[in-house]
């Protein structure tokens, strides 16, 4: 039921969102794909997901710390597909610090990445799923978007504002046939998880490998991280038609996480 439909993915040139995106692309939707990268590497991976699955799939690198570049993104999938049917917001940055030590300008850019950009682009595509009767939008929140941790205060933050905006949508949307969810995830190896083992390490004063195994897996009662697979599956689900009672609800993939 999903074949033919048109999807945005924020942040889809990596980790998370490039498994939506390709996911998506197996149930034959269209997907505009963005975010940042090497272009020759942004390049095969997109003629990749058109020949394998027989989409079409665009790319934006608009820089989503900017309002009109959410808008912007909106638009050419609209005018490039024709609409904009599902809307993933997923980009998303980390930065670790004690907050007396959290630069400031870290603290503008995961507030603007994480959680603004979100706001932008849904207010960008709801008019014409609206118009259309139909719509899934999904924001690819955290576990930190219902629990904290130390040394990540605009992480937790704008995941947190992510709960709050999914909720309010969901509640706008639910008489026009659109679905407004949030995904939080526990930890997912991709690139973003990376990065902050060295950052965290630094913080403590441990090992990466003691980050690795005492920090972050110590979150997590199966002691496994969570794959990208298992994110872009649920995703999918989210925008089929048995789950189209679930709105305004955060779906928790966290290896049991928050249930501590
Ligand atoms: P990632 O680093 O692999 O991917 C991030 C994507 O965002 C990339 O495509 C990158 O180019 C893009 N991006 C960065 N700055 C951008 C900008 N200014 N404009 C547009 N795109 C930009 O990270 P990931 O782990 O796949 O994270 C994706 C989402 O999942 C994020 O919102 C993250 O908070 C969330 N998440 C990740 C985990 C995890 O453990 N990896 C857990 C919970 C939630």
């Amino acid at each position: 039921m999903l074949k033919g439909k048109n999807a945005v993915v924020t942040g889809s040139t990596s980790g998370i969102g490039l498994a939506i995106a390709r996911a998506l692309a197996a149930e034959g939707v269209n997907v505009t794909l963005n975010g940042f990268g090497d272009a020759t590497a942004i390049e095969t991976e997109r003629s990749a997901i058109e020949s394998e699955f027989g989409v079409k799939a665009i790319y934006s690198a608009a820089d989503l710390t900017k309002g009109s570049e959410c808008a912007g993104l909106v638009k050419f999938a609209e005018d490039t597909l024709g609409s904009v049917d599902i809307l993933v917001n997923n980009a998303g940055v980390q930065h670790v610090a004690p907050i007396e030590e959290f630069p400031d300008d870290k603290w503008d850019l995961i507030i603007s990445l994480n959680l603004s950009a979100a706001f932008h682009a849904t207010k960008a595509a709801v008019p014409g799923m609206k118009a259309r009767k139909w719509g899934r939008i999904i924001n690819t929140a955290s576990a930190h978007a219902l629990v904290a941790s130390p040394f990540k205060s605009a992480y937790v933050a704008a995941k947190h504002g992510i709960a709050g905006l999914t909720k309010t949508v969901a509640l706008e949307t639910a008489t026009f046939g659109i679905t407004c969810n949030a995904i939080c995830p526990g930890y997912v190896w991709t690139p973003l998880v990376e990065k902050q083992v060295p950052e965290q390490a630094k913080a403590r004063g441990i090992t990466e490998e003691q980050v690795k195994h005492d920090v972050l897996l110590a979150a997590q009662p199966t002691k496994e991280f969570v794959t990208v697979e298992q994110v872009a599956a649920l995703a999918v689900f989210l925008c089929g038609d048995n789950a189209k009672s679930i709105t305004g609800s955060m779906q928790q993939i966290d290896g049991g996480w928050v249930a501590e």
